[in-house]
């Protein structure tokens, strides 16, 4: 079982977000109604499961074979799960304060997951629609990771689902254990499927042994180097130039104290996605059309 050694997450307050900018169009509005409540429900079910799964934690790993791994994937991707990665869950990377689920416990293994964000919709940032976007993806993630891990329950196998929203762990460094891409200047998971435009959740499992990682080298970082238009952009200057490199050996690239102020006010800002090229004209255009030498 692996337990956090500390990490703590900074702290949203959801209260602060200006959810009335949904009240001035009658159809966001009804979808902001719908949408809500459904993010909610996942989160609920996440903690339900987590405290049935601490009434009797499994002692060993239980092995796995390949093809049930590879059920795994089928299972994600018919759920609308787009990105699916494997790592061991590495313990430093574990918040002591999950916001959303409280959970404080994880098996050793991870399946990491991604599902893209509306490309038309990432675009209108910074402003309500995006806003609106990146909740539906939330709820509709959280939805479909509580699936994933009901079908992995079935199987015989434990689970513990992690929700999109909040969570018990930094999602981006576990997609790049994952192998499912780069960190980029802003922070966030850049994929090759769709660049800084998704969002990530979890499941642990007390499976073993993980299908065998393709290490990649994405460029991405390179290409940032040369880049740095999110930094220009960024209305608060949020992004340093130099990342700082925490005691714990994670990676802090944005002032949270300067981000979050406009994160609030525009319900989720996301100009730091819209403004990167890896979302505007997507990865391969910039590598196999040759946009970058
Ligand atoms: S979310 Fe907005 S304020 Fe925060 S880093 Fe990105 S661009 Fe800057
Ligand atoms: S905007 Fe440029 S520097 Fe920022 S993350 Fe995207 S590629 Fe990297």
């Amino acid at each position: 079982m692996k337990e956090s050694k500390g990490l703590r997450a900074n702290y949203i307050d959801f209260k602060k977000f200006k959810v009335d900018t949904f009240q001035d169009d009658e159809k966001m509005k009804e979808s902001f109604i719908k949408i809500f409540p459904k993010v909610m429900k996942g989160v609920r079910k996440v903690y339900k499961d987590y405290k049935k799964e601490l009434e009797n934690l499994p002692k060993e790993y239980k092995t796995a074979p390949k093809e049930f791994w590879d059920e795994i994937v089928e299972k994600a991707k018919s759920l609308g799960i787009g990105l699916v990665g494997f790592a061991p869950v590495d313990e430093n990377l574990i918040f002591e304060n999950d916001q959303s689920t409280s959970i404080k416990i994880l098996y050793d293994n991870g399946i990491v997951l991604g599902m893209e964000m509306d490309y038309d919709a990432i675009d209108t940032a910074p402003g309500p629609r995006a806003g609106l976007e990146a909740q539906r993806i939330y709820a509709e993630l959280g939805i479909a990771t509580n699936k994933l891990a009901d079908f992995i329950r079935s199987k015989g196998y434990r689970a513990i689902a992690c929700h999109p929203l909040g969570g018990p762990i930094l999602y981006p460094a576990m997609a790049v254990k994952a192998g499912l891409g780069e960190i980029g200047k802003q922070g966030l998971l850049i994929s090759k499927e769709y660049g800084p435009r998704q969002r990530l959740s979890m499941i642990s499992i007390n499976a073993a042994p993980l299908p065998e990682l393709i290490n990649e080298d994405f460029k991405i970082s390179e290409y940032c180097k040369k880049c740095g238009k999110c930094s220009v952009t960024c209305p608060t200057k949020a992004i340093y130039d130099e990342p700082i490199v925490n005691e714990n050996g994670t990676i802090t690239r944005i002032d949270s104290e300067k981000c979050f102020p406009q994160f609030y006010e525009t319900t989720g800002c996301s100009i730091c996605i819209e403004t990167c090229p890896f979302h505007k004209i997507g990865y391969n255009m910039i590598f196999k059309l040759k946009f970058y030498r």
